[in-house]
């Protein structure tokens, strides 16, 4: 019996995550779940599975849950900090941080301080502090297991293969055990590269002209995986993916170099692990959120699931590749040179993309318009090459303030 916290159960993840749970009522405990401020869906939730703790950060709604659960014995906390103390608590061994952004730094911080393994659906947290982050899961010993499809099929594809650096500290450790049951070969095969598949959106075939006028509903159409709004613009503009490529980055000790984008529109392969003999390891299957969750969840065992569509490859006649046009999609080049820069640039894209993506989500901002303010805003910040956390924090706040001139004076 595994006991969970869900942060952001609310959202795509957040609830998946909880239908997850709902099938395996033997292997999971939930401790709590939080929300930003979807209360009615959070205290259905809260009503279901019955958590110790509930935390609506949003002060305005604590009144409203804290009445409608009246009746249950279940903590109702609120604000921000309540996040970072809420995963600390002792019964809770797995933190899933499936909340959206930036907001997702502080309580990830205070889960790997307090010893929590991770489930990690947050990949803001990695993209705009992945060295801070790494550098301190080591000194805590504490596991990432990647919830992102792609992260989960590289994860899969390095079974048996490697032990993967940075984030990973927990596996060289079982190895000196002195049990000799326990003891397994150190294996680290090279890695040559991660090829990180992609379907290249509602967007893939477009023109540039083409481009310059869709709207947020055309955009919100995903046409393989069912996301939330904030994920499926982002993977409109391609620059979930860049965000991808920093994360796995950081979660596999790669170096940028090592790590390729590859267009496939059926979203079957997951990704990919080229070794250095030559050989690939792919992972396959259906576009289902709840295969990488499941597998975080229960690593290093594989639950049995019913209630996925499982693939059949007879149903698809040819499974393509193409590289991906960053002419077209020039926010994943932007990631690919700030991670190549390092220091806080990727922390900076990433404040950049949150207003960008937020305006276009309001019709404030026109589609290929996210890209050229998140390059603005980068061209403005100066490079801070060895931030600190509260630095992070510093450098967000500014970042913000900048697109939005940037965004206004457009
Ligand atoms: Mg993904």
């Amino acid at each position: 019996m595994r006991t969970i916290a869900i942060l952001g159960s609310t959202g795509s993840i957040g609830r998946q995550t909880l239908e997850v749970v709902a099938e395996h009522p033997d292997a999971f405990e939930v401790y709590a779940i939080t929300a930003h401020r979807s209360a009615d869906l959070l205290i259905e939730q809260a009503r279901q599975f019955k958590p110790e703790v509930v935390v609506i950060v949003d002060e305005t709604y604590y009144d409203k849950v804290k009445d409608a659960l009246a009746d249950l014995p279940i903590k109702v906390w609120t604000g921000a900090d309540s996040l970072c103390q809420v995963v600390t608590a002792g019964p809770i061994d797995v933190v899933v941080t499936a909340m959206v952004g930036f907001a997702g730094l502080r309580p990830t911080v205070a889960a790997i301080k307090a010893q929590k393994a991770l489930a990690l659906a947050n990949k803001e947290t990695l993209v705009v502090a992945g060295q801070y982050i790494e550098s301190l899961c080591t000194e805590y010993q504490v596991p990432i297991l990647p919830v992102d499809s792609e992260h989960s099929a590289i994860f899969q594809c390095l079974q048996g293969e490697a032990v993967a650096r940075g984030c990973f500290p927990w596996l060289a450790q079982a190895n000196t055990s002195d049990d000799a049951e326990q003891q397994r070969p150190y294996l680290d095969n090279p890695v040559e590269k991660l090829i990180i598949t992609a379907s290249g959106g509602p967007f893939r075939t477009f023109t540039m002209d083409q481009m310059r006028d869709v709207t947020a509903a055309q955009a919100l159409k995903h046409p393989n995986w069912d996301m939330g709004a904030k994920i499926t613009i982002d993977s409109a503009s391609m620059m979930n993916k860049g965000f991808e490529v920093i994360e796995a980055k950081w979660l596999f000790g790669m170096n940028t170099d090592q790590i390729e984008v590859a267009v496939h529109p059926q979203s079957i392969v997951h990704s990919m692990v080229q070794f250095a003999d030559g050989a690939i390891k792919a992972q396959l299957g259906c576009p289902d959120m709840k295969v990488p969750i499941a597998y975080a969840l229960s690593y290093p065992e594989r639950m049995t699931s019913h209630i996925n569509g499982k693939l059949r490859m007879e149903d698809y006649a040819s499974l393509t590749f193409e590289r991906p046009d960053l002419e077209r999609f020039p926010n994943l080049r932007l990631a690919f040179d700030a991670l190549a820069e390092g220091g806080d640039r990727t922390c900076v894209l990433n404040a950049a993309n949150e207003v960008t993506n937020e305006a276009f989500r309001r019709g404030e901002c026109r589609f290929l318009q996210m890209a050229e303010v998140n390059a603005a805003t980068l061209a403005a910040m100066p490079r801070v090459a060895q931030p600190s956390l509260d630095d992070y924090f510093a450098i967000d706040a500014e970042a913000r303030i900048k697109a939005r001139e940037i965004l206004q004076g457009h």
